[in-house]
């Protein structure tokens, strides 16, 4: 399919978890004098995660919140204690979204399936507790290890619009007027290569954070004439159902008239496009006082094959009606959801590394050399802990679920 100049971007700025710290806790009981190590480790840090929604259709949801940040992991504690697991951080994004990061323009991945995750940023491990360090020969390790840090990363999702919604009809029927009154967004328009014409593009938003992309495409009826046809280009027929609003003004003397025609003119462009829903809007009602039973004598002699709604985009009549009923027609049936490129280069979701805490808690064989002193048995500071050797140990992955 023909790509599209629309473009839609968003720039975040995302920051994954750290990893907590493992503990250097030393085990005191009463009649247990001597106790071994028992620092637990650090929970991992939150991913930031972006995930494939078929229900978004645009990125319109993000430009509210740009700063997404994952939950840092919690501390390990005494007896063997796990800190808690930082939140993940999901971003739902539309299928077909590209992911850029945002300072060298690199290219990350593609989001391009219903449901499809990708970890963007990887929480910090949890730091190992002390009780991991233990060996005979130094069986009362007092450090234990850091978490890890967080990652932060600014990127640029951009989508590649296409309308869900072509508007339909003559010059002054009102499409202009009716994209900017339902746009809650205008999109980057990249250089548009074939004419003059200058396309326009709304995203509408609609109830709990959903969009979808409304155009008025020149070309469908302007320069079908001219055997140009831009607007095919520009319509959904893979990923999902775009539907054809078609426009007539209130105040046309023959409404039904000027419909067979713009229809009659759409065939012999294309016949493909008699497939597409079709929905007629007789437009600019406030020229007719938004008279009731006018309404009903034009409705009469409509076509009652396609629904048919009576608005004004100048006094909001009907308008979010219109809303529900595009809607409604584009999510019927079937919703198919193809993926759009190749993904080969998509970076698969980490692999889910299981970590199951040493629950043996059989301290035989702890030295009687481990001293009793209070002081000694302070978490390490930060420096210290730096200076420890790295290559003793290993960072750990936390369970999932605690
Ligand atoms: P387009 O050529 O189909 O894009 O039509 P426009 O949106 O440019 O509108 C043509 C003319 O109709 C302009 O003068 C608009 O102000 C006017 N118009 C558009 N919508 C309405 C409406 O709902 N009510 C009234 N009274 N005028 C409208
Ligand atoms: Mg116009």
């Amino acid at each position: 399919m023909a790509e599209s100049n629309f473009i839609d971007y968003v720039k975040i700025y995302c920051r994954s978890g750290r990893g907590g710290r493992g503990s250097t806790h030393m085990h005191r009981a009463k009649y247990i004098p001597k106790g071994g190590p028992d620092g637990g480790n650090g929970g991992r840090g939150g991913h930031v995660i972006l995930r494939g929604n078929r229900n978004y259709w645009t990125l319109l949801h993000l430009r509210y919140d740009r700063h997404i940040q994952a939950e840092h992991g919690g501390n390990g504690s005494k007896n063997k204690s796990t800190g808690r697991q930082g939140a993940d951080r999901y971003i739902e994004v539309p299928c077909g979204t590209v992911v850029y990061n945002a300072e060298t323009g690199e290219y990350i991945c593609d989001v391009t399936e219903h449901e499809q995750e990708v970890v963007l940023l990887k929480g910090g491990r949890g730091g190992l507790g002390n009780f991991n360090f233990s060996t005979p020969t130094n069986q009362a390790p007092r450090y234990a290890q850091p978490g890890e840090p967080m990652q932060e990363l600014t990127v640029i999702l951009e989508l590649k619009l296409l309308a869900d919604v072509g508007l339909v009809g003559f010059p002054n029927a009102g499409k202009s007027t009716l994209v900017n009154a339902l746009s809650s967004a205008k999109p980057k328009i990249g250089d548009y290569p074939f004419t003059t014409l200058e396309p326009s593009l709304g995203i509408v938003s609609y109830r709990d954070n959903r969009s979808f992309v409304i155009a008025d495409i020149p070309g469908i009826i302007e320069g079908a004439s001219e055997g140009r046809g831009l607007g095919l280009r520009f319509l959904r027929h893979i990923e999902r159902n775009s539907i054809l609003l078609f426009m007539v003004s209130a105040d046309t003397s023959d409404i039904r008239k000027e419909y067979d025609t713009l229809l009659n003119e759409l065939t012999q462009y294309n016949p493909e496009l008699l497939d597409k829903r079709r929905i007629l809007a007789v437009t600019k009602c406030d020229l007719i006082g938004h008279d009731p039973e006018l309404i009903d004598m034009l409705r009469e002699g409509l076509p009652d094959d396609i629904p048919t709604i009576f608005i004004s985009a100048v006094s909001g009549y009907n308008i979010q009606e219109l809303k529900d009923l595009l809607w409604t027609e584009m999510n019927n049936e079937s919703n198919k959801i193809a993926a759009i490129t190749s993904t080969d280069n998509i970076l698969r979701q980490t692999k889910r590394l299981s970590y199951t805490p040493d629950d043996d808690d059989d301290d035989e064989g702890w030295g009687d050399d481990i001293t009793d002193e209070e002081d000694d048995f302070e978490y390490l500071d930060e420096d210290d802990i730096e200076d420890l050797d790295e290559d003793d140990f290993e960072y750990v992955d936390t369970p999932d679920t605690q």
